[in-house]
């Protein structure tokens, strides 16, 4: 067989199992409508949270950043790449985290890709939920191949991550989670994660992807939800892709564990820094971020709505607070065939199924926001309910 056969083989054997993917183009921005060959949707497929990722005045600051600062910033952070905008942001990122200082990253998954391997290492061991994002069990396995030990606990166990940690003799643990988990949209155990660190004198690393611009006052994250002080021992990552509109990610911490990822994070030192003008738009958002109470508040009401609404549905809701709604449907083909029936009443609305969410619980992943109106949330839950 040549090598591109085996390829071939291996993409039949996925076309086989029905796991073949394509990427739809969409000929308009990311909104609440968008357009998709020629047909229009209704968007639940977005993780734009509060619809910044369309907004004008986000545009506009980056057009203006680009007109003031170039189309790119020519080297990594520490090389020559840390322009004024860069080091503005992350002075704001600190401050609107609580944290001491704040490093910038081009995605949330190279953030996470810093983190864990450069605490851990030889020596080290690394405690991780079970349903922890992909970037952050990629970085797990960087941490494993440097010398950690890895361990997983069951979702959301926290006894069973006091044994774990209680039967470990490394000298340094790190605790690894998201806050709010991405295909369920349930919350950590905050309080608990960072109780169990300082008992255990562990690391506490969490992935706010989907809490940050959400949850909080302000929509500063999930710890300000979870009322919890920026402790020490708390490396925060938060990605800007999502409710924040853009791109990119940070990752919020004490001042010498920031110096020490500036070191040793080999996903932050090996990578050109983001375009200066991405900088810009985010400083932009993050000011609309900081006053988008009204916005969180419709975000909110659109959550209420669809929960109230689907409670006669056949299928159930998983019990999520956050704008991430999985309506479990179980098996995979029910799913898909839900997901295409929606898709054909203009409503678009993400199948998701094995491997990524354990086998049995295939769903549709309602993302909402705060662009949609009363009437969307209405008109995705009539056409549930005509499809049941
Ligand atoms: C989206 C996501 C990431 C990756 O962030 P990107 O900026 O998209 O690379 C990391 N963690 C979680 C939980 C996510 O949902």
């Amino acid at each position: 067989m040549t090598l591109t056969t085996r390829l071939q083989a291996e993409l039949g054997d996925l076309a086989a199992a029905g796991l073949t993917r394509r990427r739809r183009v969409l000929a308009s921005p990311c909104g609440r409508r968008v357009n998709v060959d020629g047909q229009a949707l209704l968007n639940f497929a977005s993780n734009d949270y509060l619809g910044l990722a369309g907004d004008p005045e986000l545009a506009a600051a980056l057009a203006d950043g680009a007109r003031q600062w170039g189309a790119g910033s020519g080297a990594s952070h520490l090389v020559s790449g840390h322009l004024e905008p860069h080091a503005a942001l992350e002075d704001e990122l600190a401050a609107f985290t609580g944290f001491a200082r704040a490093l910038t990253f081009s995605t949330g998954y190279l953030a996470n890709l810093a983190v864990t391997p450069a605490l851990a290492g030889r020596g080290a061991a690394v405690f991780a939920d079970r349903l922890n994002h992909a970037s952050l069990i990629d970085a797990m396995q960087l941490a494993k191949a440097n010398g950690a030990d890895i361990r997983r606990y069951p979702h959301l166990d926290m006894a069973a991550l006091a044994d774990q940690l209680a039967a470990s003799d490394a000298t340094t643990k790190l605790i690894v989670s998201d806050t709010v988990f991405s295909m369920d949209g349930d919350l950590a155990p905050l309080p608990q994660l960072l109780q169990l660190a300082e008992r255990f004198d562990a690391w506490l690393i969490l992935d706010d992807a989907h809490g940050f611009g959400v949850l909080g006052a302000q929509g500063r994250g999930s710890l300000a939800h979870c009322g919890l002080p920026a402790s020490e021992r708390i490396l925060l990552m938060g990605t800007l892709g999502k409710a924040a509109g853009v791109g990119g990610a940070f990752v919020a911490g004490s001042a010498t564990a920031i110096e020490y990822l500036l070191h040793k994070g080999r996903a932050y030192v090996f990578t050109t820094a983001a375009p200066p003008a991405i900088a810009c738009a985010l400083r932009h958002s993050l000011r609309r971020i900081a006053a988008g109470d009204e916005l969180r508040r419709q975000l909110f009401a659109n959550i209420a709505r669809l929960r109230a609404g689907a409670a006669g549905l056949p299928w159930q809701l998983a019990p999520s607070t956050t704008a991430i709604q999985p309506l479990i449907v179980g098996a995979n083909a029910d799913a898909v065939a839900l997901a295409t029936a929606l898709w054909q009443r203009g409503l678009w609305v993400p199948a998701i199924r094995p491997p990524t969410v354990p086998a049995g619980t295939a769903r549709l992943r309602l993302s909402l926001s705060a662009a949609h109106t009363a009437e969307d949330i209405d008109a995705l839950l009539a056409a549930l309910k005509e499809l049941a």
